[in-house]
């Protein structure tokens, strides 16, 4: 039995017998972990409450070889979002980036890169509360792209000519590949994306969560639509059914996006 010690940020929690509870988190040094934490659901105990969902911990647990659910030995606080406890949006927002990291991450795979992108769309969410929309926009996107799922989006996969070049480019097309082609290669065939859309997805690319947040705030609403819709599908694609609950968004013409897909 070895003990390791890791930063983790936990994801969710399931009861387990009278006392006892599994807690998911996404670790930094090992990656997406499922463990046991004995006694936790006593009134006194000594991982307090450490294990709400969303808390950042210091986390000490005992692994043994060729088993996958770890004993969880000792937590500290590093950062709670005790203070979001009563905004249920937040609580969405953190709820669906948390089940899209169980659904993309392998258990036991460390991914720095993965870790530290979530970690910013939390405190992103967690210091702009109304903004939420962008974060998750923003998070959809780089959790693709971590994960090997998102095309690249700087030249057609076809001519390999650059979008930024010319208008004629426009609409660019998602095909069934994922591959992104300009309006001459692709036949029309797949999702259009708009110019606008292609700046606010290379733009994702390009900022840190909050400096992306704060640009979108001028992006015109009918944009921000398109780009939900567009990463639902594509989320919808790789994981091979509809994603889970996501926060439905108000984008001021009356109809909310609830995430439903259209064929393209
Ligand atoms: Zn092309």
């Amino acid at each position: 039995m070895a003990i390791f010690e890791t930063e983790a940020l936990v994801l969710r929690t399931y009861n387990l017998a009278e006392a006892d509870k599994i807690v998911v988190c996404l670790s930094r040094a090992a990656g997406l972990i499922r463990g046991v934490a004995k006694g936790c659901r006593k009134l006194k105990n000594r991982f307090g409450a450490s294990l709400e969902p969303f808390t950042l911990i210091n986390l000490t647990y005992y692994e043994r070889e060729h088993q996958e659910l770890v004993s969880f030995r000792e937590t500290e606080i590093l950062k709670s979002r005790f203070n979001l406890s009563s905004n249920t949006s937040i609580l969405t927002g953190f709820s669906y980036m948390g089940d899209l990291l169980i659904d993309f991450s392998p258990p036991h795979q460390a991914n720095d890169h993965l870790y530290r992108m979530a970690l910013a769309c939390f405190e992103a969410a967690s210091e702009s509360p109304d903004e939420l929309e962008s974060v998750l926009r923003y998070f959809e996107l780089w959790l693709l792209k971590i994960e090997g799922f998102l095309a690249d989006l700087k030249t057609c996969a076809n001519c390999h000519r650059s979008f930024s070049s010319e208008e004629t480019m426009y609409p660019v097309y998602l095909g069934q590949d994922l591959s992104l082609r300009c309006a001459e290669c692709s036949n029309k065939r797949g999702n259009a994306i708009s110019k606008r859309l292609h700046a606010q997805l290379r733009a994702i690319e390009k900022l840190a969560p909050a400096k992306f947040v704060e640009e979108a705030r001028d992006v015109p609403s009918k944009t921000k639509k398109e780009m939900a819709e567009l990463t639902f599908q594509l989320i919808g694609r790789v994981l091979e059914r509809q994603p889970r609950l996501r926060p439905s968004t108000d984008y001021g013409d009356g109809r909310s996006q609830t995430g439903k897909t259209k064929s393209a």
